[in-house]
């Protein structure tokens, strides 16, 4: 397991800089040509790194012939060159770019993270290239019990969420769900249940009662859109939670009907477009604003109620080994923010970017509630305005400064709700 991991930041990097290059291309060892490469393309204004991400699932690992690849103890994935013959296989399938052929010899080479001591890490003055602890997450991930390549949109963050989610929770579960972006009955290495989009709460409390009449301590889970649970299975959701059921429930929300067309949900936000609330001559937008479900689902007095990104890996894993334990009494519910590529209209790589700027505006504060007590997890200290946010994607891109200050309201004003009842408790 990786217990540290060389982090590149972002995509401002000096366009001029090359520092970690050059301070790679010094590194003591074997082979000293840098395997560290600066990408400039000043067309798009995108200026980064390219290194090896020292995949958990690496594909140069699975194809050398000759086993020159292997994994240390402390996660990199290392080359033995007295094994390598340069056939450069792992060049061609690695997906990044990560293992490049020397330029002095018929082999290949790859960075092996400077046996946990980062020259380039070390070299960069812009903290843009870090070496940071990783066994937070890592250890905690058990096996992958999802198949390679799912048929998510490009950049869609759903199949991170439901790999970690698989890996976190293990194989004595039910997956439960409907029909959304997200069916998992034929990728999944666990039983999967699809219902209508009104009851997966209830088929879910069904199978976790018949589990505990026959003494079987698998968790029932339920993973499914915003639609679902905030719209048509709401009921449901209320009376399950109601009557304390032992289900986990997890909504992704990505703030609308993604699966068929981008229709408005009740967790759409103010002013934003989708293909019910169109920006023209008859509208300007999502009108009204957001129904906060997870602090709904807290108010039901649950064993266990969180929010969550992609964003930050630790305190998911976290809160999804709280949940494994407080279902043991009763519900749990994590409400995950999940932005769409697709539907919100932002480039495909900025996820990870786009649903940190949410938890960074406040947008989406993250906290849990156990035991009738809610705190936060992530307390912002200085929140970045609304429009850190609402600029990184196209759905927003119609509103006027006016209504920008109108969601900044709302930001605020939930935000300070929340931080009266996390101080009242
Ligand atoms: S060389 Fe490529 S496939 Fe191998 S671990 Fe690095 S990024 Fe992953
Ligand atoms: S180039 Fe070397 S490390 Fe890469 S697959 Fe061939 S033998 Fe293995």
């Amino acid at each position: 397991m990786l217990n540290n991991t060389l982090v590149v930041r972002d995509t401002n990097c000096p366009p001029s800089c090359k520092l970690c290059v050059e301070a790679c291309g010094q590194r003591s060892g074997e082979c000293s040509e840098p395997v560290i490469e600066k990408i400039d393309l000043p067309e798009v204004n995108y200026h980064s790194v390219l290194t090896c991400n020292q995949c958990s699932r690496a594909e140069c690992l699975d194809v050398c012939p000759t086993g020159a690849l292997s994994r240390t103890e402390a996660g990199p994935v290392v080359l033995d060159a007295g094994r390598c013959v340069g056939c450069s296989i792992c060049n061609l399938v690695c997906p990044y770019g990560g293992i490049y052929p020397r330029q002095s010899e018929h082999k290949s080479q790859k960075c092996d993270q400077c046996g946990g001591d980062a020259a380039c890490a070390k070299a960069c003055p812009h903290n843009i290239l870090t070496f940071e602890k990783a066994a937070g997450v890592a250890d905690k991930l058990g096996e992958d019990l999802l198949s390679p390549g799912l048929p998510y949109c490009a950049g869609c963050g759903m199949e991170l969420l439901d790999r970690q989610t698989l890996q976190v929770l293990g194989k004595d579960i039910v997956l439960f769900g409907a029909p959304s972006c997200n069916v998992l009955s034929s990728k999944a290495k666990v039983p999967y249940y699809g219902t209508l989009m009104t009851q997966v709460p209830s088929s879910a409390t069904g199978v976790a009662r018949y589990f505990k009449h026959i003494g079987k301590e698998t968790i029932c889970v339920g993973i499914i859109g915003d639609g679902a649970t905030a719209d048509l299975g709401f009921g449901a959701l209320s009376g399950a939670a109601e009557r304390g059921e032992r289900i986990l429930y997890i909504c992704y929300d990505n703030e609308a009907y993604m699966n068929t067309g981008i229709q408005r949900s009740s967790t759409t936000p103010f002013g934003s477009w989708t293909n019910t609330t169109q920006v023209g001559a008859r509208g300007r937008g999502r009108q009204g604003m957001p129904k906060n479900v997870p602090l709904l689902m807290a108010y039901h007095n649950i064993e266990y109620v969180a929010t969550a990104t992609l964003a930050y890996p630790e305190d998911y894993v976290r809160k999804l080994l709280k949940a494994k334990e407080a279902v043991k009494r009763g519900m749990a519910y994590i409400h995950v923010l999940t932005p769409c590529p697709t539907g919100w209209k932002f480039a495909t790589e900025k996820v990870v970017e786009v649903t940190k700027a949410a938890v960074e505006t406040n947008y989406f504060p993250l906290w849990e509630a156990e035991n009738g007590v809610i705190r936060f997890t992530h307390e912002v200290k200085k929140p970045a305005p609304i429009r850190d946010f609402t600029r990184l994607m196209k759905r927003f891109a119609h509103l006027t400064n006016e209504e920008l200050d109108q969601i900044q309201e709302h930001v605020d004003r939930s935000y300070a709700q929340l931080k009266r009842v996390t101080t009242c408790t």
